[in-house]
């Protein structure tokens, strides 16, 4: 069954609000999440949710308004900010530290779960699957992110912001923290100064540029690329998983763009009708380590790049 259709970190809530949505009809706010999923969310009981600053309003009932979702966003950029060095890496244990939140490994979180935020004795906790470390200097890229969206759930929790259990409200959420996240994890001065704005960037440069931006800050390519899609125009990448299968599969990992170009989300095969189908098709293209830049007419002129499985994508959209 596939539970995760969002390119997010894979978090307990996101498990158990996609199991609890996909049972539900779109009219969800009447509904109320099981009390013992609250509580693995939250650490909580769900009317007794507590924090330092008082009692917590109850689960959002319905959608953020557009203003509402313009504020938050606009706070969680200054937050990320505050927080980050202009440069380099983000030193995850000092933010923590700053922020009173502390972390810890779980041999066991339930299903395959990234990591979940609670509230232990009225301080909040993020809690990583074993075998990480609990150390935060050494975590994985992917972790990193996942840390890094649980301090934008903590930081709304602050603005009174809850869990939401309108479907709605919830990937208006989700979407707030993970771009918090990478506001948090890359600066703008990185950003500028990888991609700066009077730059004309090849689709080559696009995709060298940003695993070199991964790298240094520590991020995944799949972070790295969500964040330069929001700050080089007509841009997008796509992450295909290559199966060993005869014929072989492909299947999109994950895809962003910041213009209509694919619309293909994550799991989606790609099959003879689709742009990249010739790409994908031609072994010689798809095996290669080194960059290859294409034509891809009319729409985009992309740079593939295979890293065993996965052929890596990246595309200026040309219309
Ligand atoms: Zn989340």
């Amino acid at each position: 069954m596939e539970l995760i259709a969002d390119p997010v970190a894979l978090t307990l809530e996101h498990l158990f609000a996609k199991q609890y949505y996909a049972t539900m009809p779109r009219r969800t706010n009447v509904a109320c999440l099981p009390s013992g999923i609250h509580r693995k969310l939250t650490g909580c009981l769900p009317s007794a949710s507590t924090t330092k600053s008082g009692t917590l309003r109850h689960m959002l009932e319905a959608p953020l308004s557009d203003l509402q979702v313009a504020n938050l966003s606009s706070f969680l950029r200054s937050e990320a900010m505050s927080l980050q060095p202009s440069r380099g890496p983000l030193p995850v244990g000092q933010v923590l530290d700053r922020l009173g939140v502390s972390l810890s490994v779980a041999s066991e979180l339930a299903g395959k779960a990234h990591g979940i935020l609670r509230l232990n004795n009225g301080s909040w906790e993020i809690v990583l699957p074993a075998p990480n470390s609990a150390d935060p200097e050494r975590l994985s890229p992917r972790h990193r992110f996942t840390v890094a969206h649980e301090l934008g759930h903590m930081m709304l929790y602050s603005q009174g912001v809850q869990r939401a259990r309108d479907r709605r409200a919830y990937w208006q959420i989700e979407d707030l923290c993970n771009a918090f996240a990478g506001q948090l994890l890359m600066s703008d001065v990185e950003l500028d100064e990888a991609f700066p704005r009077d730059a004309d960037i090849s689709a080559r440069e696009l995709l060298v540029r940003t695993k070199l931006l991964a790298r240094r800050l520590l991020v995944s390519f799949e972070a790295a690329g969500r964040r330069v899609t929001t700050h080089v125009a007509r841009s997008a990448f796509v992450r295909i998983k290559v199966s060993e299968a005869k014929p072989p599969r492909f299947v999109i990992l994950w895809a962003t763009e910041n213009e209509r170009w694919l619309e293909s989300g994550r799991g989606k095969h790609i099959g003879a009708d689709h742009t990249l189908f010739g790409l994908v098709s031609d072994k010689q293209l798809t095996m290669r380590a080194s960059i290859r830049e294409l034509d891809l007419p009319p729409t985009a002129i992309i740079a593939s790049q295979w890293t065993n499985p996965h052929l890596d994508v990246a595309a200026r959209i040309t219309t």
